[in-house]
């Protein structure tokens, strides 16, 4: 397909795919779908090798949220029993960072429900900060605490945060549709402040949430133009309990193609499998690995993901190899000097949710989508790990 040539000659000249063929790259049918991920997969092995990343979740404060993000178990309003707790005190974070590190995770993304940090807020996240680092060497930290003010990127960078996420969710133009506390500028103005401070920006998008293509598309240029070291990809996670709880609108192949329109408009950037991936891509998982760098292992913020040990089977039987603490994520050309330069971060503060559970035995309508039952079944609330007395997945 000549479409498919021009963005994998594009891709490896690090070059932007024009907006109508990130469009047709959507637009394409689950008959030519296994050369789209061909295509794709030859940009992501041209800049990231077969390594993938690990990135591990630890959610340092949980629900109460007083923002109305729609897609959100933490919200205000929520109805979603999810875990519900204050900040978790250093120690026991660092015992819980320690789990996703032992399980193979380079990165440790430190995420907390809320608007934003207070003063106190980022003082106590840089004991947690300093707790993990002491305790696990050469350990990469991202915080993910929502809307930054003045000097606060500063000193989370001081403290040794080597990034910081902030999701744009969705599109400029749709923004106001899926939260009314605050807007799309003051999200792009966090992800500058973290990036004028030195630290690593991971911004990323949130789909499955009722957005066009061209949303989508939208918010991949924006992120593109914002140039982040990495993309968490999330796939909405419909919880009951809250406003998108219906917005079962994915499947497995439309999921691979916002995976692949991603990595050809991002070519060089660590695009990342975040939250929702059990629940939408089920047992297609492993053809994402073609597309992406990095994933997160284990559970996530408010929802259980697959087991760890299950992850590291799938990125072992797909043919890739978790990438090492000693190996810089990013290619050399985006490795900034002095600072970590290497991508990664949380499934975002937008992350106040993602992810599933163990994936049911199918029971597919006839139209092949999966029933009802089945989703709720996807859907699997967080009861151990941070904030429970019970083991964490890693
Ligand atoms: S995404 Fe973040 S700011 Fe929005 S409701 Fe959830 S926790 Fe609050």
């Amino acid at each position: 397909m000549e479409l498919l040539n021009t963005l994998v000659e594009k891709g490896l000249r690090r070059e932007l795919p024009t907006r109508e063929e990130a469009l047709a790259v959507l637009a394409t049918s689950d008959d030519d779908l296994l050369d789209v991920v061909a295509a794709a997969g030859k940009v992501r092995r041209q800049w990231f090798g077969r390594r993938v990343k690990l990135n591990y979740l630890v959610n340092l404060k949980s629900g109460l949220c007083p923002e109305d993000c729609s897609y959100c178990s933490q919200r205000l309003g929520s109805k979603a029993e999810i875990l519900k707790y204050t900040w978790l005190k250093p120690e026991d974070a660092s015992r819980a960072a320690a789990a996703g590190v032992a399980g193979g995770a380079k990165r440790v993304c430190l995420v907390a429900s809320g608007r934003g940090p207070t003063d106190r807020d980022v003082e106590r996240v840089s004991e947690t900060i300093s707790a993990i680092k002491e305790q696990n060497e050469g350990v990469e930290v991202c915080a993910c605490l929502g809307l930054l003010t003045d000097g606060q990127a500063g000193r989370l960078r001081e403290a040794g945060a080597d990034a910081y996420n902030h999701n744009l969710n969705t599109s400029e133009a749709t923004y106001g549709d899926i939260c009314t506390t605050h807007d799309f500028g003051d999200r792009v103005e966090t992800v500058r402040q973290a990036q004028a401070a030195g630290m690593s920006a991971c911004s990323g998008l949130i789909a499955g949430m009722g957005e066009s293509d061209a949303d989508l598309v939208d918010v991949v240029f924006a992120l593109r133009e914002l140039d982040p070291d990495s993309v968490p990809v999330n796939f909405l996670i419909p919880f009951e309990g809250t406003p998108l709880a219906k917005e079962w609108n994915l499947t497995p192949q439309r999921a691979l193609r916002i995976l692949a329109m991603t990595r050809f408009v991002c070519p060089d950037v660590e695009v990342r499998l975040a939250g929702g991936r059990e629940v939408h891509l089920r047992s297609m998982q492993p053809l994402a690995l073609h597309l992406v760098n990095s994933l997160f292992l284990g559970d996530y913020l408010t929802s259980e993901g697959q087991a760890g040990k299950d992850d590291l089977a799938m990125i072992a039987d797909a043919g890739f190899e978790v990438e090492g603490t000693d190996t810089t994520t990013l290619p050399g050309h985006r490795v900034q000097g002095g600072v970590c330069g290497d991508g990664g971060c949380g499934d975002a503060e937008a992350g106040g949710c993602h992810s599933s559970g163990e994936v049911p035995e199918q029971a597919a309508s006839s139209d092949g989508a999966p029933s009802d039952e089945v989703r709720r079944g996807l859907v699997s609330v967080r009861r151990r790990g941070a904030g429970t007395e019970l083991p964490p997945n890693a």
